[in-house]
Parts: structure tokens; C-alpha cells; sequence
């Protein structure tokens, strides 16, 4: 399917492969083919594009201030993100998730994310060891960053809300 393609929903728990102790978190989201009926045709792989958040707990560190013009801006990350077929649920079910690059002073489980993919990195693969698996996968965050910063991608405009793009 083409881009820009979207998709959002409520961030969930993964799998607890310990991604976090990687240094590489991904915020999972549940699968919506109804919401995201391009899912069912993406290729499994790699992606880049954007990300908002909304709903952060008030308490959370990255909250926006309570009140004022805060209260209805929107932060815009830049992503990268793993769409894939996860053979322990069967079927054809998918499963989507997301690291932020950007760090975070405390989990956002429950947050409503939305996310803008804007192109594609790399296929799906199967690794010998956890050092290849997080070396592709910083690699993966460098062409992001790089893809991210041309200026026709910058996210203004591209309706996620208001942002500077970090
Ligand atoms: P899980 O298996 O539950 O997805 P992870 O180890 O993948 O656990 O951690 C994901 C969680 O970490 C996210 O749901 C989110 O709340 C939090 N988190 C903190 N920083 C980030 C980030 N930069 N990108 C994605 N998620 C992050
Ligand atoms: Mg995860």
C-alpha cells in the first residue's frame, strides 16, 4: 500500500522480551485491520515515520502542563517501528510495535499513539545472536533520524497535530 499509511490506537504490553533492558523499548499496539485495513497487505519489515502521543497521565514526567495552550498541544516524535507476524498467536494476526527515538522519564502504557509511517526500511529476519539483532536495530534508528530530517518529511501538516518533530 502507499504511503503515508496510519494507524493508532492504545499502547498495550509486548511480549516482555526485555526490549527495555536492551535499551530499545517498543510500545506495542494492538492490531485494528478494521482501523488499518492497509495492515493486512504491508510487508513485514522495518518502518520510519512519526508519533504523537496523547493522554499521558497527568503525573507522568512528559506530560504537558496542566491548562493553557498546553492542555491541546500534541508531541511529535520520530519512530521506528516493526510490523510482523507473531507465529505464536497462529492465523494471521500481526503484531505492531514501536520505538520512540526519544527517552522517556517513565512508561506511557495506556497512552493513545498515532503514528504517521512514511516509508519503509528493511525486511523481516532471523538472527544468530542478540548483539546482530541490536546492532541492525540502531542501524535502523540512524536511517530513521536521517530519512526523518529531509524537510518534506518534516510532520507539520501531515495531521498528527502540532510539533516540531523533536
Ligand atoms: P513490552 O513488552 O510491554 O512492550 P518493552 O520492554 O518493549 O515492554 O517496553 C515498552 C514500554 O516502554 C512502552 O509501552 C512504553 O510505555 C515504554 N517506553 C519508554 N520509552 C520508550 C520509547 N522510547 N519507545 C517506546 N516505548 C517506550
Ligand atoms: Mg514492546
Amino acid at each position: 500500500p502507499p504511503f503515508p499509511l496510519r494507524m493508532s490506537g492504545a499502547v498495550i504490553s509486548g511480549f516482555g522480551r526485555g526490549s527495555k533492558e536492551l535499551g530499545i523499548p517498543t510500545a506495542n499496539l494492538p492490531v485494528d485491520t478494521s482501523a488499518a485495513p492497509w495492515i493486512s497487505d504491508a510487508k513485514s519489515g522495518v518502518y520510519y515515520g512519526w508519533a504523537s502521543l496523547r493522554g499521558l497521565p497527568a503525573d507522568h514526567p512528559d506530560a504537558p502542563p496542566a491548562g493553557g495552550q498546553a492542555a491541546v498541544s500534541v508531541s511529535v516524535f520520530p519512530m521506528v517501528m516493526s510490523i510482523g507476524y507473531n507465529p505464536f498467536y497462529g492465523n494471521a494476526v500481526r503484531s505492531a510495535e514501536v520505538h520512540v527515538l526519544r527517552r522517556f522519564a517513565a512508561d506511557f502504557y495506556g497512552a493513545e499513539m498515532r503514528l504517521l509511517i512514511l516509508g519503509f526500511i528493511r525486511e523481516e529476519k532471523d538472527y544468530a545472536s542478540l548483539e546482530a539483532l541490536v546492532e541492525d536495530i540502531n542501524f535502523d534508528c540512524e536511517v530513521a533520524r536521517r530519512s526523518l530530517e529531509r524537510e518534506a518529511w518534516k510532520p507539520r501538516g501531515l495531521g498528527l497535530g502540532e510539533g516540531e518533530g523533536t
